[in-house]
């Protein structure tokens, strides 16, 4: 009966768009106790928009989006189409530099050019008045990147990235289940918390690089804890192999697809809590 029930569990989870790559992985969905999220493009839409310039606004875009026009990242993206948006033309640069989940540098008109996160303000002056803005923006569950010249802060652009409409849902019927969830991302702890306070999400663990995502995995599970990672991104395949189950949203990367046990079809936290349900079910029926 075993590998019958096998195939009927994961016939009807397909229909339902949760893909489950192997049997084990319903055994493994069984013993869980902790749900780790990956934030963008897994909670959030995964489509950030810029909401406020701060500074010399036509420079402080200028440069920003000649910085950002080389990167790939999806904060850079929104700089780039912002500028697009008010016509204002991106600086020329040289010698393009990403520093992984940090920012990214270059040189501009023989300065050295920087956008990103406060890792990068270790030895950069920012006024009183920048941080002060800095601070009230991230309360406001916004990401705020600092725009630096050499070594000096020149303004700060604010981002948004939206929870999705389901996730407030999904997070709220996984507690129901006894799971206890945590948000995992790369983003500053003030705008983290912001956003996890929206969507109900117990703890938050912030600041953090993508290559120490998966060490963050490994720490909880030597706690005791069985842990599911859900994420989209390049950067979350090694959480999603090193977690008792990875879930991959079926609109991430190819590399996070591969990494999971399990891949939603679609891009909606609920389906999160199906394929836990599902799982358990089978699992159930086949024990
Ligand atoms: P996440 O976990 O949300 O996917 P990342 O690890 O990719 O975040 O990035 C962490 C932080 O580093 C971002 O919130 C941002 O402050 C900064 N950062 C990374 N890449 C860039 C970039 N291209 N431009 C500006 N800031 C960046
Ligand atoms: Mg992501």
């Amino acid at each position: 009966a075993t590998p019958t029930a096998l195939m009927v569990g994961t016939a009807r989870s397909a229909k339902m768009g949760v893909l489950i790559k192997n049997g084990e992985v319903l055994e493994e969905v069984s013993d869980l106790d902790t749900v780790v999220f990956d934030k963008t493009g897994t909670i959030t839409v995964g489509k950030p928009q810029v909401t406020d310039v701060v500074g010399d606004k036509d420079k402080v875009l200028a440069l920003a989006a000649g910085l950002e026009e080389s990167s790939e990242h999806p904060l850079a993206s929104a700089i780039v189409k912002k500028a697009e948006e008010d016509k204002i033309a991106p600086s020329s640069i040289s010698d393009f530099k990403a520093i992984e989940g940090k920012g990214v540098q270059a040189n501009v008109d023989k300065h050295l050019a920087f956008v990103g996160s406060n890792r990068l303000l270790d030895h950069v002056a920012i006024s009183s008045d920048l941080q002060a803005k800095a601070d009230q923006l991230q309360s406001e569950a916004k990401t705020v990147v600092y725009v630096g010249l050499d070594n000096e802060v020149i303004g700060l652009i604010a981002i948004q990235d939206i929870p999705k409409s389901s996730s407030r849902e999904a997070i709220s019927e996984l507690k129901k289940r006894g799971l206890k969830t945590i948000m995992l991302t790369g983003d500053n702890e003030k705008v983290a918390q912001a956003i996890a306070d929206e969507v109900g999400i117990d703890q938050v663990i912030a600041g953090v690089l993508p290559t120490e995502k998966a060490d963050h995995i490994k720490a909880l599970q030597n706690e005791g804890r069985k842990v599911a990672f859900v994420g989209d991104g390049i950067n979350d395949a090694p959480a999603l192999s090193t977690a008792d189950v990875g879930i991959a949203m079926g609109s991430g990367t190819d590399i996070a697809i591969d990494s999971g046990g399990i891949v939603l079809v679609q891009n909606d936290l609920r389906c999160v809590v199906r394929a836990l349900d599902i799982s358990k079910k089978t699992f159930n029926r086949i024990k």
